[in-house]
């Protein structure tokens, strides 16, 4: 504050007010949700880089909120975070697509985000194996997708956690990659089958050197750890041209489509495969 007027002051504790009453109205809200089941998943399709057939989709929740309309995951996943409710919604997310994902081509995969304030439950592998049991889904065609961030925090844990998952046969993706404290290493010490490089990096393909620089490292590196490699933000033709040319194995983002109803899936892959 420039000025220390008495009104600039009231600005501020009116500001903060407002934010925090904004916040227990989320809390509380999303508390309600659950009861209401006012969640819901959309789908966006992760392809083959080079024959841009689909091989699955990433799970993308939703909160069909009774007067604001659908509300984006960036307006209520950090605050379902440290309220304690993230848990019950994560359980919620992944049992919902295991379940959509039943209807789908025997091959076609289904990508779920954990937070990592869910690494802290003692439960979540057990909640793991029992989603796979009463889905029936195969296990192989579960990915979960993590940030680096989850590593910051008692990484002992966290590793025993990984490997327990993956005992399930489930998949392990790294999400983000490159935006946080990621180092190349952690590609030696955690067990991933898979990376996704951060959409900013994909952004300025196919002339930014730099971008293409990192994407060519990050390929390589995962080439000789047997890691496959996404590219998320995939927005025009030429950069999934590029990303193609550069190795990546799949590709995401808007030019194939964005994250759509489940209901929409067959109609999209029948469109997607005619193209
Ligand atoms: P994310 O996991 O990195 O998901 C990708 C986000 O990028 C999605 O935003 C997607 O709609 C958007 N996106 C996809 N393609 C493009 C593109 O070509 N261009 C641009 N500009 N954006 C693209 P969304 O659905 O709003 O989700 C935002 C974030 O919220 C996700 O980032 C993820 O971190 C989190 N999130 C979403 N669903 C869940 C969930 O079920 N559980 C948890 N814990 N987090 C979730
Ligand atoms: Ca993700
Ligand atoms: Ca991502
Ligand atoms: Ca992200």
């Amino acid at each position: 504050a420039k000025s220390n007027g008495r009104g600039t002051v009231c600005f501020y504790e009116a500001a903060m007010n407002a934010s925090l009453q904004n916040r227990r109205a989320l809390e509380m809200g999303l508390r309600q949700a659950l009861v209401r089941d006012e969640f819901l998943l959309h789908y966006q399709p992760l392809v083959d880089a080079r024959t841009h057939e689909i091989l699955g989709f990433e799970a993308l929740i939703r909160w069909a909120h009774p007067e604001r309309g659908l509300v984006a995951p960036s307006e209520f996943i950090s605050i379902a975070e440290s309220c304690g409710l993230i848990g019950e919604i994560g359980r919620w997310t992944l049992r919902r697509a295991c379940l959509d994902a039943r209807s789908w081509p025997g091959q076609v995969k289904v990508a779920v985000n954990l937070s990592p304030v869910q690494f802290k439950d003692r439960q979540l592998v057990e909640a793991v194996r029992a989603v796979l049991e009463e889905s029936g889904l195969a296990p192989e065609r579960l990915e979960l997708e993590i940030t680096e961030s989850v590593l910051l925090h008692d990484s002992e844990a966290v590793l025993s956690s990984l490997h327990r998952i993956k005992a399930l046969g489930v998949q392990i993706s790294m999400d983000d990659f490159g935006t946080g404290y990621s180092s190349l290493s952690y590609l030696r010490s955690f067990p991933f089958d898979k990376i996704k490089i951060d959409r900013s990096f994909v952004r300025d393909l196919p002339h930014d050197t730099n971008s293409v620089a990192i994407v060519r490292a990050v390929v390589g590196l995962s080439g000789t750890f047997g890691i496959s490699v996404t590219a998320e933000g995939v927005e025009t033709s030429e950069q999934a041209r590029q990303l193609a040319l550069e190795d990546c194995d799949q590709l995401q983002g808007y030019l194939f489509s964005r994250p759509i109803p489940a209901a929409g899936i067959p109609e999209l892959i029948g469109r997607l495969a005619d193209a």
